[in-house]
């Protein structure tokens, strides 16, 4: 496995520093949050997946998934935001649409530009956000159920199903906004989270909304994103990683505290456990580049033991903690809430599924 060492030291020196010790605040404070983003913008690794001529830093996979795995052990709230704006730097990326290249990827790895995404909602049926071509571009009807971000990205690209069964992907203001044409973006107000408040999560509204031909980064068929869930099935499964590992470092805390040798003995059990889902993963990833499709069935196995881990080791600390833990400032709180929202992100049925077998499993083997 290659990475970008120097990249990568970087980035933990800074998040050890200064995020790990305010993620409490940060999970909570939206303004704590944005702050926590631009120290990344400062360092210059909000561009990862950006090419070098747009002015991102341009890492190679592995280095990726190491960074999303060590900022999710540091801060949830600051893991799930960046996510965003990574993935729309490396969509924009593969656009054709020069102009709009221009006018964003300069300045997304340091963070001036900061965009959301919202295609999750490719995944239902029928979509909740349809498209029709119109002169100059396209009109936008329905809702975007989960967009993260608002009061921090200006901007998202949101994704819209026309009725040839191709899906329109589009640059739009992220606030609630009128059109002269009459089109309108109604944002709702943040939701009221379990985890990760400070996002600023909401659903965003489009009524007849005009997408001008400018603001188009592609179009490509439905399809295309039962293919991609397929091919990147492990992808989130870096922020089950690094939750598990932040629900490690807690246990690890209280044994310190508590000199309990049950403590200890639990937590070098479950650091074992880690290292060894953790490797396969990693291995699994590094694979997947030669021969993506014929692993699916054990990458999604894979998946469904990072995110139960996560759990288990948040609920380890919690258990460690007594309780304290109860409190809402509670770092194992934190964390076993932070394993929440890891278990449905990114989610498919297929996902779901492994997630579910693979607790029923447990089950089964608890009774015997
Ligand atoms: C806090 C938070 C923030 C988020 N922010 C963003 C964001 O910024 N951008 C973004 O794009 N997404 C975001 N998401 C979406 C996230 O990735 C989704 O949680 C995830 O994709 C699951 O979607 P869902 O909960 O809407 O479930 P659904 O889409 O309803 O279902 C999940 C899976 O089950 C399948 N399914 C559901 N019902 C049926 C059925 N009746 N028959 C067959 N299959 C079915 C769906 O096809 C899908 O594959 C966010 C989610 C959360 C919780």
């Amino acid at each position: 496995m290659e990475s970008n060492q120097a990249l990568l030291a970087i980035a933990e020196t800074l998040l050890q520093q200064k995020i790990a010790p305010f993620a409490a605040v940060i999970d909570n404070d939206p303004e704590a949050l944005r702050s926590a983003l631009q120290e990344l913008g400062n360092a210059s690794l909000l561009g990862l997946r950006i090419p070098q001529h747009w002015g991102g830093a341009e890492v190679d996979g592995i280095t990726f998934r190491f960074f999303q795995e060590i900022v999710a052990r540091c801060s949830g709230a600051l893991a799930f935001l960046q996510a965003q704006h990574q993935s729309a730097g490396s969509l924009l990326a593969r656009s054709e649409n020069e102009a709009l290249k221009q006018q964003y990827l300069p300045y997304m790895n340091s963070g001036q530009a900061l965009v959301g995404i919202s295609f999750a909602h490719l995944r239902r049926t029928p979509s909740p956000i349809k498209a029709i071509a119109v002169p100059g571009g396209y009109q936008l009807n329905g809702q975007a159920p989960w967009v993260t971000g608002a009061g921090c990205f200006q901007t998202f690209i949101v994704a819209a199903v026309l009725p040839n069964e191709q899906v329109v992907y589009g640059m739009v203001p992220f606030q609630s906004t009128r059109q002269e044409t009459g089109g309108a973006i109604v944002c709702s107000d943040p939701m009221q989270l379990a985890a990760m408040t400070s996002t600023g999560t909401v659903t965003v509204e489009f009524q007849d909304w005009l997408l001008s031909a400018a603001q188009v980064v592609q179009v490509e068929p439905l399809a295309a994103i039962a293919k991609s869930d397929r091919l990147n099935v492990l992808h989130h499964s870096f922020f089950a990683l690094g939750c598990a590992r932040a629900g490690l470092d807690i246990l690890e805390r209280t044994y310190q505290q508590k000199q309990l040798g049950f403590i200890q003995t639990a937590c070098e059990a479950l650091a074992q456990e880690l290292a060894a889902c953790r490797q396969a993963i990693f291995t699994a990833t590094t694979e997947g580049n030669h021969s993506p499709s014929n692993l699916f069935a054990t990458n999604l196995q894979l998946r469904a033991w990072a995110i139960e881990l996560a759990v288990r080791c948040a609920h380890a600390a919690i258990a460690a903690s007594s309780g304290a833990a109860n409190s809402n400032q509670h770092p194992a709180q934190r964390i076993y809430r932070e394993a929440l929202v890891y278990t449905v992100s990114g989610q498919t049925a297929a996902v779901m599924e492994a997630t579910l077998a693979r607790l029923t499993f447990s089950t089964r083997l608890t009774q015997i």
